[in-house]
C-alpha cells in the first residue's frame, strides 16, 4: 500500500531517518501530465530515504525505470534503461538561515524551503527523470538517420534516392563533381 504514496508528512519522518521503497504504476503515473512522464514504461522504481538534520530534511534518492525515447536522428523510439541518483535538501519553514552541519556538494539540488507539512515526492522525482534521459537521444552510435530527401529510415536499408540522383542531396553534388573530375 505505501509502496504507491506520492507524498509524505514531515511528521511521519522519525529522528533515526526513514526509508521508502516506492513502486509507481501505470495507473498512478496515467493521472499525471502526460509531458511529464510520457517516456516512462511503468512501473517507475523509487527509493528515498530522508533523514532531520537541523533545521533540514535530506531526501537521498535513486529512481529506476525502463523509458522509451525517441532518436533525434531516426526519430525511432528506443529502450533507455534510467538510473539516476539524488539529492534534495528540504529547509523548514522559518529555518531558512539554520546553521546545519549539511555539506552540499556538486551533486546536490539546492534547497527547498517546504511551506507545510507535507512533502511532495511526485515533482521532485519526475524532475529528475527528466534531468536523468538524454537531451539528445540517439538510438545506436552508428545511427544512420532519415534521408533528408524522402524522410526513409536509412537503419532499415537504402532508399532510392541513395544512388546520388538526388539534385539536392550534398552527397550526390560531391558524386557530380568527381565524375567531372574523372572525365575531365
Ligand atoms: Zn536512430
Ligand atoms: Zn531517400
Amino acid at each position: 500500500m505505501t509502496a504507491s504514496i506520492t507524498a509524505i508528512r514531515r511528521a511521519e519522518i522519525p529522528a533515526q531517518g526513514l526509508q521508502l521503497d516506492l513502486c509507481w504504476d501505470a495507473a498512478l503515473l496515467a493521472q499525471l501530465p502526460e509531458d511529464s512522464c510520457r517516456d516512462i514504461e511503468p512501473p517507475l522504481h523509487v527509493q528515498l530515504r530522508f533523514r532531520p538534520e537541523g533545521g533540514r530534511i535530506i531526501m537521498d534518492g535513486t529512481c529506476r525505470a525502463q523509458c522509451r525515447i525517441a532518436c533525434v536522428r531516426c526519430l525511432e523510439r528506443f529502450e533507455y534503461p534510467l538510473t539516476r541518483s539524488f539529492r534534495y535538501v528540504f529547509q523548514l519553514p522559518g529555518m531558512h538561515k539554520a546553521a546545519g552541519n549539511v555539506q552540499l556538494g556538486a551533486e546536490d539540488i539546492e534547497a527547498v524551503v517546504l511551506d507545510g507539512e507535507q512533502i511532495d515526492l511526485l515533482a521532485p522525482v519526475l524532475e529528475q527523470v527528466c534531468l536523468g534521459l538524454p537531451a539528445y537521444p540517439h538510438c545506436s552510435s552508428g545511427c544512420r538517420g532519415l534521408c533528408p530527401q524522402c524522410g526513409a529510415n536509412l537503419n532499415t536499408g537504402a532508399c532510392a534516392c541513395t544512388s546520388a540522383t538526388g539534385p539536392r542531396s550534398p552527397f550526390a553534388v560531391l558524386g557530380t563533381l568527381k565524375k567531372r573530375h574523372e572525365q575531365a
